[in-house]
């Protein structure tokens, strides 16, 4: 038996050249070319300096992502991983989890599913939760750990975390965000919002493919983790943030990793180093989502949409449209794909009733220009055919 053939250099130059800028999915996300084809090098060994250097230039790049003077952990997984390996490691005690939509909710069953009591603020779906209110359920109990997420992906509401880091710390717990669809495209400051423990997925706002997750943990907290006794941790193996910071130190990851994702990653931060600074890129996903909120603001007479969230509480990087009664976002999906473009349906409990934009990523106005003409067209249809009767206008927006 002979070995395959070494790739010739004809396939990633395909892959380099494919066409890109039609899927907006809330996650995963639309990945450049360039970026897929960097994922066709050959293994290497993990142990050794050449991955070191490889993991050293990930690291670096993630700090200016992050915003922080902290090691990055690189998990090897999806986000919820670390979602794990953040409620492991926070110190004994029950958990207060604010609910503002469905991927909140999982961190709070991700909770219970590590044993811990939780509590459980609820934000209504579409709105941001608000400080004071989480300050005050802080006061009921003593609590050893806050969950919160950043850019609640099922509903466009953009929390201000740094308030709720602030809050949880001033009763003595630690904050635990989920900015799996903050990170890279929402401005965050893990080390200036002192935030305990902050993580993100490859493959949301960063447009990697998925199958990574980062995370960052202060000082502290970190500390805490390790030295907590083993038996009294429960921190597992797998997601233990104990490993993760012993490894980081060695320029290495506790297990295996994905290096062919690592490859991807390296080939992103270089390209934001060289082309895109940070700020930039917040500043590019705020624009793609006041042009989304635009766009929807345009047609809410004539199709009956909204924001779900209201103003000053939408996130960046993902947006809930409301649809009138009669109009499935099912169909409005369909519809769209018909005209060559992916978006989201509606999630959780919102799924027939709104659908998501993911303005997030790689993607440009220019990009998200053809993405709203394509639903544009798609809602003109719709309306024509006689799918829906005339437009009866119930809000389904939240909030006063
Ligand atoms: C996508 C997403 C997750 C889940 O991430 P996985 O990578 O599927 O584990 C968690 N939280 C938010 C806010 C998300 O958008």
């Amino acid at each position: 038996m002979t070995a395959p053939a070494a790739t010739p250099d004809l396939l990633p130059n395909a892959i380099a050249e494919a066409p890109f800028g039609t899927f907006f999915l809330p996650g995963p996300t639309e990945v450049r070319p360039a970026v897929l084809a960097a994922m066709l090098r050959p293994m290497i060994p993990h142990r050794g300096a050449e991955f070191e250097a490889l993991y050293a230039r990930c690291d670096a790049g993630l700090r200016r992502v992050f915003r922080t003077e902290r090691p990055v952990y690189l998990s090897s997984s999806s986000a919820t991983g670390l979602m794990e390996g953040a409620v492991r490691a926070a110190p004994a005690g029950p958990v207060l989890a604010v609910v503002t939509g469905a991927f909140s909710e999982r961190f709070a069953d991700i909770a219970r599913a590590c044993g811990r009591d939780v509590r459980v603020l609820d934000v209504p779906w579409g709105r941001a939760a608000d400080p004071d209110d989480l300050a005050r359920a802080l006061a009921a109990d003593r609590f050893a750990a806050v969950t919160v997420v950043h850019s609640e992906t099922s509903t466009g509401a953009l929390t201000d975390v740094r308030a709720v880091a602030a809050a949880a710390r001033a009763h003595g717990a630690a904050c635990l965000v989920d900015s799996v669809t903050g990170v890279g495209g929402a401005e965050l400051h893990a080390d200036a919002w002192q935030l305990d423990f902050v993580l993100t997925g490859s493959q949301k706002a960063l447009a990697l493919p998925a199958g990574l997750a980062f995370g960052v943990a202060s000082a502290a907290f970190a500390a805490g983790a390790v030295a907590r006794p083993a038996a009294e941790a429960a921190r597992g193996r797998y997601f233990d943030l104990a490993e993760f910071e012993a490894y980081a130190a060695k320029r290495q990851t506790p297990n295996t990793p994905a290096l062919s994702l690592f490859y991807a990653l390296d080939a992103q931060l270089a390209a934001m180093a060289d082309g895109e600074p940070i700020e930039a890129r917040w500043a590019r996903h705020r624009a793609m989502a006041e042009q989304t909120w635009a766009w929807v603001d345009a047609r809410a007479a004539r199709f009956g949409v909204g924001v779900l969230a209201p103003a000053g509480e939408r996130s960046p990087t993902v947006t809930a449209v409301t649809l009138p009664e009669g109009l499935d976002s099912a169909a409005v999906v369909r519809a769209v794909a018909a005209r060559g473009y992916t978006i989201g349906s509606g999630y959780g409990r919102l799924k027939a009733t709104t659908f998501r934009v993911g303005h997030m990523g790689d993607h440009t106005p220019e990009t998200l220009a053809g993405c709203l003409a394509a639903c544009d067209d798609a809602l003109v249809g719709l309306t024509t055919a006689g799918a829906v009767g005339p437009v009866v206008g119930r809000d389904r927006r939240a909030g006063p």
